[in-house]
């Protein structure tokens, strides 16, 4: 009976591929800002890692943290246990998965697919039934936490697949991050993570306007925040993400708005969030507002400062007579 019941197990696990031994061979897709010191994290924690980026500048920089080049996403893949990817758009990821070259095709029976970029619940949900059918298993795993997440290793990971994918992804994303959460089923860690920053675009995008408002009325800056801090409008963008320079000493604002998370990145977060939402019919009066607010500071040339930079539109439009 209990012999029974093992070989069943792994008939089971065998169909889906499921590899049985450590997983210790990794390929890592996209070695820029994120996935640059998110690969460095695996090498520190005994993976032996494969990088691939189109971009000559990132594979040099990657190979002094121990990741190894590959010229080609077909050579990164092979033979290795485990695809980490973390990429800039809907199409890079779809062609990288995949286009002819790319992942799907190339790499190992059994081997666990993880993508981490930000994109469209859509992409993994194409994704995962070709992956299923080619005998390789995919989830998605975006991220939250930036750069010094990323950095630091204390990234939140929000995934979306099978159960016991994610639980075989556990020792990747631990190397990579302190938080991890299992959401449901394919692509439910992308709505996850575009829910998180529509009402953190949102959150910050109150705290400017509301901030600006109290200022130009004359209260100090300092008193003011104190009192939001303390009372029922307190949240992560008053405690931690203060857009008003100087007052957080850790916040973007007290730096220039530089080095935070990039105005261009809330907007194409919020973009893809519109889109879900739009899909759904889900209305989101606040979320599309925040789209265009943040669309407007964007093409104003300061997509590359922090998004709580808004607070400067606001205050710009305030001071005008
Ligand atoms: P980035 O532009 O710094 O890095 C992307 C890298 O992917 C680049 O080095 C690029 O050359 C490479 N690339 C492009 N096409 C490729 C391909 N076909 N194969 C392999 N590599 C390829 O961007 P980033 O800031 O690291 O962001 C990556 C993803 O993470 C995005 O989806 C972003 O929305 C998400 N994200 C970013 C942050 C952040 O704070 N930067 C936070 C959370 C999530």
């Amino acid at each position: 009976m209990a012999t029974g019941v093992s070989t069943r197990c792994l008939l089971t696990l065998s169909k889906r591929g499921f590899s049985s031994k450590a997983d210790k061979n990794v390929a890592f897709l996209g070695l820029g800002n994120m996935g640059g010191y998110m690969a460095a994290n695996l090498v520190k924690k005994g993976f032996n890692v494969r990088g691939y980026d189109p971009s000559k500048d990132a594979l040099t920089a990657a190979a002094k943290n121990g990741i190894s080049g590959a010229n080609s996403i077909a050579a990164a893949v092979d033979g290795v246990d485990v695809v980490v990817s973390i990429l800039p758009s809907n199409k890079v990821v779809l062609d990288a998965y995949l286009g002819k070259d790319g992942v799907v095709k190339h790499a190992t029976k059994g081997a666990l697919l993880i993508d981490s970029s930000t994109v469209d619940p859509n992409v993994p949900k194409q994704i995962f039934p070709v992956a299923t059918e080619n005998g390789v298993n995919f989830i998605d795993a975006p991220v939250s936490g930036g750069v010094m997440g990323a950095q630091n290793a204390t990234l939140a990971f929000m995934a979306g697949g099978r159960k016991d994918d994610f639980t075989r992804s556990l020792p990747m994303l631990q190397a990579m991050g302190a938080k991890h959460f299992h959401c449901g089923e394919v692509g439910s860690g992308q709505v996850a993570k575009l829910t998180n920053n529509m009402l953190m675009g949102i959150t910050g995008m109150a705290t400017a306007e509301c901030m600006n408002m109290g200022i130009k009325m004359g209260l100090d800056p300092q008193v003011l925040l104190d009192v939001l801090n303390n009372s029922s409008a307190r949240s992560w963008s008053t405690e931690v993400y203060c857009p008003v320079p100087g007052l957080v000493p850790t916040a973007p604002s007290s730096r220039n708005y530089d080095g935070g998370f990039k105005n261009e990145l809330m907007v194409k977060d919020l973009e893809l969030a519109s889109g879900m939402a739009l899909g759904i019919r889900s209305p989101i009066p606040l979320g599309a507002v925040a789209t265009q607010l943040y669309r407007i500071v964007q093409s104003r040339g300061y997509g590359q400062k922090d998004f709580s930079f808004v607070f400067q539109l606001l205050k710009e439009e305030a001071e005008k007579k």
